[in-house]
């Protein structure tokens, strides 16, 4: 127990839910899997490079690719599963054969070591992938050891529907409940944003996605980071919001 007068004192527990494209890892070379799945599952010639997949659900990155050249395919769960087993072992394959790599942001994993081992911090994601689709990414980058089970869009394609599913998730383990103030969502793109707001979760934007630093200033996010090569002063950061 603490004492009364050092109640201040004692770390709030923060549940720390990042994005993983653009904020953790940076894929070069996805779209020949992504592409490969599209046309191995619809019988289509997709091209994931035609669209602006950042911040968005994988399942409405499809159904972007569709619209784009005016196709409407109705997509029931059984396809989902195929298109999702489809990508997961495009990427191994890419991935083993060097074709397509997956690296972590500069920071990230000193970053996810350093919340690791503070007593306050838990770590896990909110994500636009499917969850075996992000396992494969995350393990590819050697981050996953880091990270608890979160959110994916597996669980939901509509991506304001992940934080509250990845805190319950976290809260089943924990065996404990945490508020939502007391989650924050780090990402890369004004819908990382719009996602933490909807829940009522606090919201840390980096620019190593798509978007600039001062275009991601614009949408007032708690607080803005060029990139997260500065561990220490992120984990000051997380520990203050
Ligand atoms: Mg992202």
């Amino acid at each position: 127990m603490f004492p009364v007068n050092d109640i201040d004192k004692v770390p709030m527990t923060k549940l720390i839910l990042f994005d993983i494209d653009g904020t953790l890892t940076r894929t070069h070379n996805g779209y020949l899997p992504f592409n490969e799945a599209i046309l191995k599952t619809f019988g289509f010639a997709g091209d994931i490079r035609t669209v602006v997949p950042d911040g968005n659900t994988d399942p409405l990155i499809v159904q972007d690719i569709f619209t784009k050249v005016g196709l409407e395919i109705a997509v029931g769960p059984a396809q989902w599963r195929h298109f999702t087993a489809h990508l997961e072992s495009s990427y191994r394959e890419h991935i083993a054969r060097g074709a397509t790599t997956i690296r972590p942001l500069p920071g990230a994993d000193s970053l996810l070591r350093q919340l690791s081992e503070a007593q306050e911090f838990h770590c896990s994601v909110v994500t636009g992938n499917f969850e075996a689709t992000a396992s494969v990414k995350l393990t590819s980058a050697g981050l996953a050891r880091y990270l608890g089970r979160g959110a994916y869009a597996s669980d939901s394609e509509h991506r304001p529907d992940l934080p509250a599913i990845a805190r319950a998730r976290w809260e089943i383990v924990a065996a404990r409940s945490i508020a939502a103030a007391q989650c924050v969502i780090i990402g890369d793109t004004p819908k990382d944003l719009q996602c933490a707001r909807a829940n009522g979760m606090k919201c840390v934007l980096v620019g190593t996605g798509r978007y600039s630093v001062e275009e991601l200033e614009y949408w007032r996010p708690d607080a803005c980071l060029a990139d997260l090569s500065e561990p220490q002063q992120v984990v000051g950061l997380l520990a203050k919001l």
